[in-house]
């Protein structure tokens, strides 16, 4: 049976589900999005999700096709429909179908479109988490104002693809000799038992993840630092990990072929990862 996905106020057959050319989504890459996991068919951190959605708009001066309200519901109608029990929903909000011109079209006139798909995938399960991930730092080539989650992905995808072909997991973007973030999550390290992440500023997205695990991690009684850390720093750490909406907690082993640690997944990523998870499923609505 082919996937429901829902566009622009219809839920469509995969196969039928389309977006005009002139969309500027596909033009201009002109459009936001947000990726929401699913445990046991419900949302996972819902409401953060959704309000980044709404800074995210009102930073590129988009008006929104749907409330918080119309949202979830369509949320939730796609997960019971997919019969989605683990995975995620995939949501974009592009500035809709409009003649081509680099000035942003008449609000009044062009309705933004709106897409979002279900995708089920194993996340708890996920056998990276057992042995840990390899990363490759490149220089971040990204735009500066990455605190949006914009569709504008081709630099990421450029460097994620750069590291699969020398036999890693990831790339790490560096800047000004400091990591900023990997290709689609937030890093983090740990050394003495004292948790580092890059504090939040234009140039990394403000993680999801990243907010409650250090929430998570503070009630826990972790002490939590945020800092800038270089390639180097990152490398002699005890432990290494990324955070994401579908990854959650995932160890890195290896950063430009030097060993994290002793090359093996820590015990405070281990405990982070199994506290996210614990609260998440509790949290999960
Ligand atoms: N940084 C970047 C560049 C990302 O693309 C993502 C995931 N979309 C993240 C960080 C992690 O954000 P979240 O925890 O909200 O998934």
């Amino acid at each position: 049976m082919s996937r429901t996905v829902y566009v622009n106020g219809k839920f469509l057959p995969e196969e039928d589900a389309k977006i005009s050319v002139f969309d500027r989504g596909f033009l201009f890459a002109d459009g936001v999005y947000e990726v929401t996991a699913v445990l046991n068919g419900k949302l996972v951190d819902k409401q953060g999700h959704l309000s980044r959605l709404r800074r995210s708009l009102s930073e590129i001066d988009m008006p929104s096709p749907a409330d918080d309200t119309e949202i979830e519901a369509i949320q939730r109608e796609l997960i019971q429909r997919n019969s989605v029990t683990e995975g995620l929903v995939y949501l974009q909000i592009t500035r809709g179908a409009a003649e081509r011109s680099f000035f942003f079209p008449d609000p009044e006139t062009t309705r933004p479109s709106l897409v979002l798909f279900t995708q089920s995938v194993p996340l708890i399960a996920n056998p990276k988490a057992e042995h840990g991930i390899k990363v490759l730092t490149v220089e971040d080539i990204r735009w500066t104002r990455r605190d949006i989650k914009t569709v504008q992905l081709l630099p990421s995808s450029m460097c994620k693809t750069a590291a699969r072909a020398q036999g890693k997991d990831d790339a790490w973007m560096v800047q000004d000799g400091y990591i900023t973030e990997g290709t689609s999550n937030n890093v983090f390290l740990v050394t003495k038992n004292h948790i580092m992440t890059r504090r939040l500023s234009s140039t990394i997205l403000p993680g999801i993840t990243r907010a409650s695990v250090l929430a998570y991690a503070e009630e826990a009684g972790y002490e939590i630092q945020e800092v800038s850390f270089s390639v180097k720093e990152a490398q002699s750490a005890d432990e290494a990990f990324i955070t994401s909406a579908t990854a959650f907690v995932l160890p890195v082993v290896e950063i430009d072929g030097q060993p994290v640690g002793d090359g093996r997944p820590g015990p405070v990523t281990r405990r982070l990862r199994e506290l996210y998870i614990a609260e998440s499923l509790r949290r999960s609505e």
